[in-house]
Parts: C-alpha cells; sequence; structure tokens
C-alpha cells in the first residue's frame, strides 16, 4: 500500500501525534503523543479512519489492509516479546473505537482478544491465577458475542444466574427468585476458577447455537472480527444520534486501535481508574477522580460497582488510591501534571495498574459543565499556561447559557430528600419519569420530564435528551449519567444513595418496557411517574414538588472572562428591550438598545384602551385626541428607558405591527373595548372588518402605518425627544435613535424626516434644549438592501432586521414555517432552521449588499442587527464578517454574544486555523 494506513506506538516512541486526530481519531491520536512522551502505555496500532470510510464505500475490508495488520501483528508481538494466540506466552489485546471528536461510549471495544481454548491454559500457567483467566475469557466470549456476534448479552446472562443459583443452593443459601437480589447473595466477586470455567464453557456453548460458526479460536480470525466490528459501529443507533445531536459528519468514520491488553484485576496490587486533571464539575484546580482496585477499566464507568476516590480527603467513600498505592499515586500524579501542561488543557485520563506497574490509557481534553469550562480558562489564563484570547476561545458561546441557569432560592423553605454528587449544576424542576422512551413522550406532550435511573447506559441517550434534568441512585461523577449530562449541558445529580429506586415488576419492564408502576422512595417519601420534583445540579440536592428558585448573577470568573470577550471582540452588543427588562439588559453587559418595539409599550391597561380609541377614531380631529392620550405614557417610559440606559444609543423603532392585532375578534371582548372607548360592539366589529387582510405580513404595517398616518408617527417622535430633553435636563446623557420600519424606498425615508425635522424643532423651542439623536431605517425587504445606497443618502444608520429579511428573501412565513421545515433541515435543504441561524448565502448576501452600499453613499453610516440572529453564534461570526458595528439580541443572549463577538474577532485576526481546533 502507498498509504500509511496503520501508525504504531509503543512508550517512547510513536508513529503519529495528537495533531492527527482526523486521521488516527483522539483516543489514537493521543495514545501516540503520550508515547511519544515517553509515558508509560501499553504499545499497540492505530487503523486509520480512511480505512474506516474505505471499508463502508466497499461494503468490506480494504485491499491489503488485513496484511498490513498481520505485520503490525507481528511487530507488537517482538516489541512485547508475547505471541498472538501461543499456548505459552499470550499476546491479548483490546480493539478500540476512536473517532476525530470524542463520542464516549457510543461505538464499540473489545477487550482481551487472543484467548481460546489454547492460550487461556498458558495464560493460567503463566499468571498461577486461574480465577483471573477464566473471567477474562468469559469477559471476551460476551463482548465479542454482543459486539461481534450480534448474541444479546441476556442470554449470557441467565447462563450465569444458573451458575450463581447452583452455587447458592451449594453454600446452603435460600436461592432469590430476583435475578437483582440474586447478584447481591452471590456478587461476581464470589465465583472462583471452576465457576468462571463452567460459564466459559455454556457461553461457547450459546455462541455455537446462536451463530454459524461460533466463537472463532483462531486469533486472527478474532482480531479481524473485531476490527469490522468496531469499523461497522461507527453506524450504529447511538453513535448516528450522537453524531446528530453533536454535528458531526457521517463522512469522518472511526479509527480503530489494536493496544496489547494490561490488567487491572490481577489482585490486589492491581486496579483501575479515570482522572480530571481538574474537577469537571466545579472547574476547581485539583486532581480529581475515581478508581476500583482489583477491576477492569469498564466497570469503573459502568457503575456497577461504587468507585473510591483518587485523592485523599474528608468523609471519602473507601480508601483512595493516595493511600492505598502510594507510589503509584505520586506516578500518577507526576503524569497527570506533565499531560495538563502538555496540552494546555483539563485532561480526562484512563489507567490501569498492573501488578504495580502503572499504564496509561487514554487522554483527552476533558468533557466539562460550563461554569468549570469558564473557570478552567480563567484560572490557566492566570497561571500562565494560554493567553487572554485562548481563554475566550476555549468557551463555547452557546453553553454560556448554563451559567446562567437559575438556582435553588436560598430562602425557599424546602427540605432536601436525598443528596448525591454534584454531576452538572443548575436547579430544574420536572415530572418523574424511569425509562428514556417515557422521558421522550412526556417531552413530546411539552412537559418537562426528569429522567430518574438507578444509573445510566448509551442507550438512554435519546430520553437524557429529551429530559430537563437526570437524577441516578447509583455511579460517580465519572460514570455515564455524569458525563452525558454534563456534555449536554443537563442539570444532573448522579450517585445519589439516598433514593432507592424501584423500577417495577421486571416483567412489566423487561417484556414490555412498561415502567408505569416503577417509584423511589427518599427519606420515607414516596415518589412515582408524573410526580413533580427539583433536582439541584449544582448543590447535589433532590426536592419532592417544585421549589422556589432564583436568577444567576454575573460575577467571578464569568465576569473576568467577558470582559475579556469585550477586549477583544470588534462589535458592540446591545438588547432588543423595552423597560424594564432594559435593566436586566444591563446587568448582561448590554452597551445598548438594538430594538426597542414601541408596540410592547401599549401592553398595559391604560397603554391598550389610549391606542384602542386611536385605532376606532374616524378622523384626523378623533385620532389626534386620543394620541394625545398615548403621547404622555409613551414619553414616561422613553424618559425612563434613557436613564436605565445612561447614554448608551437607544434604538426606538416607530410603530410596526398591523393595527387589527390591538383589537380583540371575540364578540365578548369586542363588546367590552367597546364600552370603555365608548363606541358600539358593532363599530368595533366593523373596524375589525375593515382592517383585515389576507397576507398582514406584507400589508399595512411598518412606515405604510406612518405614510397613512403621519400623526401617529409625529406622536411617537415627539415622545422621544421630549423625553430625550428631559433626562439631559437632570444631567444624564442621552443617545437616541430613531427608526423606520419596513421601508423599501428613500420616498418613504424623506416623508418621515420631514416629520421628524418638523417634530424636533418644535420640541426642541418647548424644552429649550436639544438633543443629539439619529434617524435611520431597518433593512427587512430585499428591495431596501438592493437600493440602499439611496437609503442612505437619508438614513444615518441602517438595523438589519433578519426575521422580516428572512421571510422577504426566502418567501417563507416565520409564523407557518415550522410545520415544513423540519424535513428541509433532516433532508437537507437547510443546514439549519434559518429563523435561528442566519441564512448567510442568501439572506446574508443581502446584508453584504446592503452594508457595502450603504456605506459608499454615507461612509460613516453605523451598521447593525437587531434580528433574532443576533444572538445565535455562528450568525455573530458573520455579521463581525460583514463588519457591522453591533449585534443586538435579547437581554439573556447578550453574555453569549459578547462571547461569540469576541471569537468571532479573534478567529479572523488569527486567520482560520484556529478555527478547527476543538473545545
Ligand atoms: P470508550 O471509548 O468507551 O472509553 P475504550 O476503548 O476507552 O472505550 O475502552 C473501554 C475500557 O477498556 C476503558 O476503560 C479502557 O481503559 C479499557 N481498555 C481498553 N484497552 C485496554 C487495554 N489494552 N488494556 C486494559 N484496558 C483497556
Ligand atoms: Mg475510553
Ligand atoms: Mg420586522
Amino acid at each position: 500500500m502507498a498509504r500509511k494506513v496503520i501508525y504504531r506506538f509503543a512508550s517512547g516512541n510513536a508513529d503519529g501525534n495528537t495533531n492527527q486526530k482526523a486521521l488516527l481519531g483522539g483516543k489514537g491520536a493521543n495514545l501516540a503523543e503520550m508515547a511519544g512522551l515517553g509515558i508509560p502505555v501499553p504499545p499497540g496500532f492505530t487503523i486509520t479512519t480512511e480505512m474506516c470510510t474505505e471499508y463502508m464505500d466497499k461494503g468490506g475490508m480494504p485491499d491489503g489492509l488485513i496484511d498490513e495488520v498481520k505485520a503490525a501483528m507481528a511487530w507488537l508481538e517482538k516489541t512485547t516479546g508475547k505471541k498472538f494466540g501461543d499456548a505459552n506466552n499470550p499476546l491479548l489485546v483490546s480493539v478500540r473505537s476512536g473517532a476525530r471528536a470524542s463520542m464516549p461510549g457510543m461505538m464499540d471495544t473489545v477487550l482481551n482478544l487472543g484467548l481460546n481454548d489454547t492460550s487461556v491454559v498458558g495464560m493460567a500457567k503463566l499468571t498461577g491465577n486461574e480465577r483471573f483467566v477464566y473471567d477474562a475469557y468469559r469477559r471476551l466470549l460476551t463482548m465479542y458475542g454482543d459486539v461481534v456476534l450480534g448474541v444479546d448479552k441476556e442470554h449470557f446472562e441467565d447462563a450465569m444466574n444458573v451458575v450463581k443459583r447452583q452455587m447458592a443452593k451449594d453454600k446452603g443459601i435460600a436461592v432469590p427468585e430476583d435475578d437483582e437480589e440474586l447478584g447481591r447473595v452471590i456478587p461476581d466477586s464470589m465465583l472462583e476458577a471452576a465457576q468462571w470455567k463452567v460459564i466459559s464453557e455454556e457461553f461457547k456453548k450459546i455462541l455455537a447455537a446462536k451463530t454459524a460458526s461460533g466463537f472463532p479460536m483462531d486469533p486472527v480470525d478474532q482480531l479481524v472480527g473485531a476490527i469490522k466490528a468496531v469499523f461497522d459501529s461507527w453506524n450504529n443507533k447511538r453513535a448516528q444520534t450522537y453524531r446528530k445531536m453533536h454535528n458531526i459528519p457521517a463522512s469522518w468514520g472511526t479509527a480503530v486501535n489494536v493496544q496489547s491488553m494490561v490488567f487491572g484485576n490481577m489482585g490486589e496490587t492491581s486496579a483501575t481508574g479515570v482522572a480530571f486533571t481538574r474537577d469537571p464539575s466545579t472547574g476547581e484546580k485539583k486532581f480529581f477522580g475515581e478508581w476500583l482496585p482489583n477491576a477492569q477499566g469498564e466497570d469503573v464507568v459502568a457503575g456497577i460497582r461504587t468507585p473510591q476516590p483518587i485523592k485523599k480527603g474528608p468523609n471519602t467513600a473507601g480508601k483512595s488510591l493516595e493511600e492505598a498505592m502510594a507510589d503509584n499515586y505520586k506516578e500518577l500524579d507526576a503524569i497527570q501534571q506533565k499531560l495538563e501542561k502538555h496540552y494546555k488543557d483539563m485532561q480526562d485520563l484512563e489507567f490501569t495498574i498492573e501488578q504495580g506497574k502503572l499504564f496509561m490509557l487514554q487522554t483527552r481534553n476533558g468533557k466539562r459543565t460550563a461554569p468549570a469550562s469558564v473557570k478552567i480558562a480563567i484560572d490557566m489564563c492566570k497561571e500562565g499556561l494560554i493567553s487572554e484570547e485562548d481563554a475566550v476561545m476555549r468557551v463555547e458561546p452557546d453553553r454560556i447559557n448554563e451559567l446562567l441557569f437559575p438556582m435553588i432560592d436560598p430562602k425557599a423553605p424546602n427540605k432536601a430528600v436525598a443528596k448525591g454528587i454534584n454531576a452538572s449544576p443548575g436547579a430544574v424542576t420536572g415530572k418523574v419519569v424511569f425509562s428514556a422512551d417515557d422521558a421522550v413522550a412526556v417531552a413530546e406532550k411539552g412537559d418537562k420530564p426528569i429522567l430518574v435511573r438507578i444509573e445510566t447506559s448509551p442507550e438512554d441517550i435519546h430520553g437524557m435528551k429529551a429530559a430537563v434534568g437526570i437524577l441516578t441512585a447509583r455511579g460517580g461523577a465519572t460514570s455515564h449519567a455524569a458525563v452525558v449530562a454534563r456534555g449536554m449541558g443537563k442539570s444532573c445529580v448522579a450517585g445519589c444513595a439516598g433514593i432507592s429506586v424501584d423500577y417495577g415488576p421486571e416483567k412489566a419492564v423487561k417484556e414490555n418496557n412498561d415502567y408505569s408502576q416503577a417509584k423511589f422512595v427518599a427519606a420515607g417519601q414516596t415518589v412515582k411517574v408524573g410526580d413533580v420534583i427539583t433536582i439541584d445540579g449544582t448543590g447535589g440536592r433532590v426536592y419532592v414538588g417544585d421549589v422556589p428558585k432564583i436568577p444567576p448573577k454575573i460575577g467571578g470568573e464569568f465576569e473576568e472572562l467577558l470582559k475579556f470577550a469585550d477586549k477583544y471582540s470588534r462589535m458592540k452588543v446591545r438588547a432588543n428591550a423595552e423597560t424594564p427588562e432594559a435593566a436586566k439588559a444591563r446587568e448582561m453587559g448590554a452597551q445598548g438598545i438594538g430594538l426597542c418595539r414601541t408596540e410592547h409599550m401599549f401592553f398595559t391597561p391604560e397603554g391598550i384602551l389610549a391606542i384602542r380609541e386611536m385605532i376606532v377614531a374616524n378622523d384626523l380631529a378623533a385620532r389626534e385626541k386620543a394620541l394625545a392620550k398615548v403621547l404622555p405614557i409613551q414619553a414616561a417610559d422613553f424618559a425612563q428607558l434613557f436613564e436605565i440606559m445612561d447614554g448608551f444609543p437607544v434604538n426606538i423603532r416607530l410603530l410596526d405591527p398591523p393595527l387589527h392585532e390591538f383589537l380583540p375578534h371575540e364578540p365578548d371582548q369586542q363588546a367590552e373595548v367597546a364600552k370603555a372607548v365608548g363606541v358600539t360592539p358593532e363599530e368595533i366589529k366593523a373596524k375589525v372588518a375593515d382592517l383585515h387582510e389576507f397576507n398582514p405580513m406584507l400589508g399595512h404595517r411598518g412606515v405604510r402605518l406612518a405614510v397613512a398616518y403621519p400623526e401617529i408617527a409625529a406622536t411617537q417622535v415627539k415622545a422621544i425627544l421630549t423625553a430625550a430633553c428631559q433626562v439631559q435636563k437632570k444631567g444624564k446623557k442621552v443617545a437616541p435613535e430613531i427608526m423606520i420600519p419596513l421601508s423599501l424606498s428613500k420616498k418613504e425615508l424623506d416623508l418621515m424626516k420631514e416629520i421628524v425635522d418638523r417634530v424636533s424643532k418644535e420640541v426642541f423651542a418647548a424644552e429649550k434644549t436639544e438633543v443629539k439623536f439619529k434617524f435611520g431605517t431597518m433593512i427587512e425587504l430585499p428591495r431596501a438592501a438592493l437600493l440602499a445606497h439611496e437609503l442612505a443618502e437619508t438614513a444615518q444608520f441602517f438595523s438589519f432586521g433578519t426575521n422580516d429579511l428572512t421571510q422577504t428573501t426566502m418567501g417563507l412565513s416565520r409564523d407557518d414555517a415550522g410545520k415544513f421545515l423540519p424535513p428541509y433541515v433532516d433532508q437537507g435543504v437547510f443546514e439549519k432552521d434559518p429563523f435561528v441561524s442566519l441564512d448567510t448565502a442568501g439572506v446574508g448576501e443581502l446584508v453584504q449588499i446592503a452594508a457595502d452600499r450603504g456605506r459608499k453613499t454615507r461612509p460613516d453610516i453605523s451598521l447593525g442587527i437587531c434580528g433574532e440572529h443576533g444572538g445565535d453564534p455562528a450568525s455573530i461570526e458573520f455579521c463581525d464578517k460583514v463588519g457591522l458595528g453591533y449585534v443586538s439580541c435579547s437581554p439573556f443572549r447578550v453574555p453569549v454574544a459578547r462571547v461569540a463577538a469576541a471569537q468571532a474577532a479573534i478567529v479572523a485576526r488569527k486567520g482560520d486555523a484556529e478555527k478547527t481546533r476543538t473545545v
């Protein structure tokens, strides 16, 4: 083969390195990197992802690959001094999946390959530990049966239980009916070599009965079968779901790592564990992890036994590694420090100790909660490990929202019924469900499920996604539930020993997936399916019922990070807000209002009445009389807004929606309005009929209202400028911007400008002062974008209203598209919902054109975006490229936008290479 398809690694040297994740997968690239650094790694080799894609395309093993694998195995035999399938000194290997992006537990791995009826005898002689060898053999048979031959694990469990029941009988113990109970009375650790031998024989019989050729005794056949199975696991359902959720392309494929085995289950000087170089939940800088003596790798993650802490500390469950194996701990501690310095990021490690010798089996940038990601970024910056810009790049903008999770109100009277591990932060309230499918069903009904499980497994992913929170009775901070919840940003309390979960009758659950009788008990209270609970992933507590929560505050490292963000961004971030939300916007760091929707200010009882009077008025005089009532209401609101914004620009849009939206359509309500306004119900009814439009979105709204009724615009302008004058007279700074919606021609703007000029003169004379203000327009119609050079003659600013611009460019109604957009996104017509993420190719092109043409006429024109897209990181990156001056979004998106704006600027400055970094 001309291409290099296999990369070898052994402590001290390696063909590959960490920069080759695309080719070697994350696991392979980092095994190579660790080996290259001289860290003890069991030797092995990586088959490239290209081989996986070729295997997929071809539907079979790529030509020549098997020969390459055989050559690499010969090298591995020489390196380890062992022989694959040998009767005297057998080499055993694992075959591990590993894609470019980490997909924990989604694909398959097979351990202990190379054991067969011959080598098992040799191994037993060599190790003098028959029990261990037959335990390893039965694990291989189960895993191979499950992963490669597709035999359901249940058959093996049943066979094992037969042996366990016999053992109980022999020992004179009452034999439990229930399988779970049996597992407690006769745990695996009680089985001796003799039992494992019998079990291995039974397992082989099962495989012979259930498959055409049974378990292959030829180790090369085993190896080839396992490699194929790992390739195939790239396309299993779990992996597909995970890829979809994380936008991982199906074309990447997985690499396959073939690695010599080390054993953590060879007695009391052996162990296995998982560790993080910092706390993945809080970000605290302390070596953190869990281990199990005399166990194999998966035992920690699977939550079968409760693991012990790595570091010694107060009230820890079980002995720490630091105490139990001091020398190995010291070596591990040195390695973790070295790895973190090397990768300049928090690492997630797998290690195994075989009879007193430490081996590293995996390292990767660890998944972490959003608060942890912020703390780690800022701490590492302070430690001099990374730059301020790097710190900003380390935080995923979309996950910033998780820092704004509500917290349990400390004043709440509720008492927690149980306490577990605070695996992923945020307090949530929801309805209890006990199965992944039920979680999905409840979420589909619009309810908020909290998934309660004894422990979770990769089969539960869809339910975890649907749930608002996850609660498990077993498993530690590195258990499946904890890792996945952190990845998804869901609140999670794990390992909550204080709840005892009962899934209900085994038959219902196993045969019908029926969890309707499930319940859990905590502090004497029984909680059933559908009951409301609150879990607090920040404090690790569980409450019955809905507990009051308080909104979060920006402070500490979060504030520091946002300050860095503002320092490096080229755009400002404003908020779409009216009073009183504007105060929230300031708190979130908004540097101005990008869109104040004046109609929102009418949604008070007296406001709505005034505007309704104005609408039903039949002539100019009556309209002006009603508008006189509107004026002080609006002026007071604007004054408050200017005060809150304290000199930051405040962009106020004149009335935009069609007038019929202010009138009720139900006869009862029409009668009420008639009474309040002082007309007959018939008159209201007639007015509603009169205002009816077939397509209101393209109807009488925006500037079109002001062209027909200039007195409405005049009143609003008067309110804005009067308020501005009055606030300014108090000694405060004001920066109003008057914005015309939905314009499509310069002429419309000229008409509006005339009104504004006239009214401003009147107001300034009356108030005996002047304020500086800007006059501009929204760009929401393709025609406006195309004629931007003309509009810019009158407009001093453009604000891209990309919600309407998307509707009008695509001919797509936002209110109706929900029904037919999903298949468009699923089938790839749109990569994303264009109302969520700006269609840069089409709508974005119009934004670019308008910006360019506007700047040509008026080089200092102010440009911003106020559509929903102003809070979407990908759209923000586009806005930065176009050179907009600001983005504006809802108050709670402001922190997200600040980080996204900074990242866009940093990426632009450093070039595109930085963009591909994985966080
Ligand atoms: P995952 O990506 O699901 O973690 P891994 O390939 O990392 O899958 O393997 C599953 C478990 O088996 C891990 O705990 C790992 O440490 C362990 N393991 C894999 N290969 C070996 C090996 N060669 N020796 C000992 N343990 C191994
Ligand atoms: Mg792993
Ligand atoms: Mg609009």
